[in-house]
């Protein structure tokens, strides 16, 4: 029996809409008929699955407006990055619509035969997405996983499932088969659980935090299940001094309070260089201050509201007498789950704020006296996702992006998760990574077989 759960719009506070929640046997049942519809979605022919994603990307793209609109009210998103995001889920299929029609093995000489290796499917995929990117990271991982021959079962947010239960609709509407992507919305512990259990479930790609992706490695353990996992971070953005100045700190509010900092990517600890210190902090003051944290569908704001009640108050439970904090932007007052851009100054490493992943609007500032420093400050951390280094010497850039111990670096940039790139974290930041041309074959066995000739 399913069982029915709220919904509520993170800027206004108010219900939206209720859904229900799947049982650990319905769980069991779409799982049931995604296997079945394996054995047939494994059979279409390559340019077939590959016309079919295609028209999956089109039916996206003919629903962009809707799709953004559900994540403004479900998760409090911006309106322009809520358009973006569904923009990257039809990106993402198109991308991977060229895979079924390239999934190349290889033809390796061996004496006495003819040896050639095959990507093979795995199975059932059990894909489960966190509240923070509801569509992107729904994306990443269904449809490389559909292009390699495989079929779907997502499990969404609790909080935010609107939108992945919508692309399912489309999927559908766009001739996808039955039970080759299912979404099943519902709890962690009971949806999610079953993934991990069941083994008819072949894989899990798990976002999330890093304690529960913990759990669920040890969990597949049992079946030895192949897993990906994208987890938290804690990352650097380091400004050397002879970086653009006023570009790094116009640049960093943007950094780190993106989706009012509830990104794996935030770049929350920012480095600089002593000299430049109290100059960048000049800079970086009005720039924060400037950032339009508004009701997220207007189409100027830059910033909303946190995602819960509860996960404000986690994130405000960092900012006690202890912790000084340098300035404050603006936000809205009244109802909704709203919290300024925040800019604290940690003592030293040891910190909390400095070290724990906050996942909202608050980052932390620290000197650093030379390159080694540095480098030593930014992988002080259990965790290595992404970050961001600033200068004008191309030797040095290169230097420290080579040092930093982390998935994703950006020189005089932001930018960190593109489709046509890998993402994935060191440490406990991940295992594995998505997107980028070789992500299909995370979700394919390599199956080699010999042919005798010699006979
Ligand atoms: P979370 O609590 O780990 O939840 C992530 C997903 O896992 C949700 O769908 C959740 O379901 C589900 N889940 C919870 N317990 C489970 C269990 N025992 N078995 C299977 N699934 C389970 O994380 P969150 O609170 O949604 O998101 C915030 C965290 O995610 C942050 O720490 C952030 O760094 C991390 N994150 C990382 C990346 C990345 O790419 N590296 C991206 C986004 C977020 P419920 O909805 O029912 O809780
Ligand atoms: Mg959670």
């Amino acid at each position: 029996m399913s069982t029915l759960h709220d919904l509520v719009n993170p800027a206004t506070g108010q219900r939206l809409r209720t859904v229900a929640s799947a049982s650990a046997e319905q769980t069991d049942e779409a799982i049931a008929r995604a296997r079945q519809s394996f054995l047939e979605w494994r059979e279409v022919s390559p340019a077939d699955r590959a016309r079919l994603l295609r028209r999956f990307a089109e039916a996206v793209d003919a629903h962009v407006e809707e799709l953004a609109g559900l994540e403004v009210a479900n998760s409090g998103h911006t309106i322009g990055n809520a358009r973006w995001e569904a923009g990257n889920v039809r990106d993402v299929l198109a991308y991977y619509s060229a895979t079924p029609e390239r999934l190349f093995g290889r033809q390796i000489p061996v004496p006495g035969g003819v040896d050639v290796t095959f990507k093979e499917p795995l199975g059932v995929i059990g894909v489960i997405v966190p509240w923070n990117f509801p569509m992107p990271i729904a994306g990443w991982g269904f449809a490389p996983a559909l292009a390699a021959g495989n079929t779907v079962v997502l499990k969404p947010a609790e909080l935010t499932p609107l939108t992945a239960m919508r692309l399912g609709e489309l999927a559908l509407e766009a001739g996808l088969p039955e039970g080759v992507l299912t979404v099943v919305p519902g709890k962690g512990s009971v949806v999610g659980q079953r993934f991990v259990d069941n083994p008819q479930v072949r894989k899990i790609c798990f976002t999330g935090s890093t304690e529960v992706g913990k759990q669920i490695m040890v969990g597949a353990a049992e079946q030895v299940k192949r897993i990906t996992l994208e987890l938290g971070g804690k990352s650097a953005n380091i400004i050397f001094d002879d970086a653009d100045l006023q570009r790094a700190a116009a640049s960093a509010p943007y950094g780190v309070f993106d989706n009012a900092g509830q990104d794996c990517c935030a770049r929350s600890r920012i480095l600089v260089q002593r000299g430049v210190f109290d100059r960048f902090m000049e800079l970086f003051e009005p720039a924060v201050k400037a950032v339009r944290v508004l009701d997220p569908a207007e189409e100027s704001a830059e910033m909303g509201p946190l995602i819960s009640a509860a996960h404000r108050e986690r994130v405000s439970g960092y900012l006690d007498d202890t912790v000084e904090v340098a300035f404050r932007g603006s936000a809205p007052q009244g109802e909704g789950f709203w919290m300024p851009p925040t800019v604290v100054l940690p003592r030293d490493e040891r910190d909390r704020v400095w070290r724990e992943e906050i996942f909202g609007p608050v980052v932390a500032v620290l000197p650093f006296e030379d390159e080694a420093d540095a480098v030593a400050k930014a992988n002080d951390s259990d965790y290595g996702l992404s970050g961001s280094i600033w200068t004008r010497d191309v030797g040095r850039a290169l230097r420290v992006a080579r040092a930093v111990e982390s998935g994703n670096l950006s020189v005089n940039s932001h930018s960190s998760v593109r489709y046509w790139t890998p993402f994935g974290g060191y440490k406990q930041s991940g295992l594995g990574r998505e997107l980028g041309p070789d992500a299909p074959d995370a979700f394919t066995e390599t199956k080699n077989v010999f042919i005798a000739t010699d006979t």
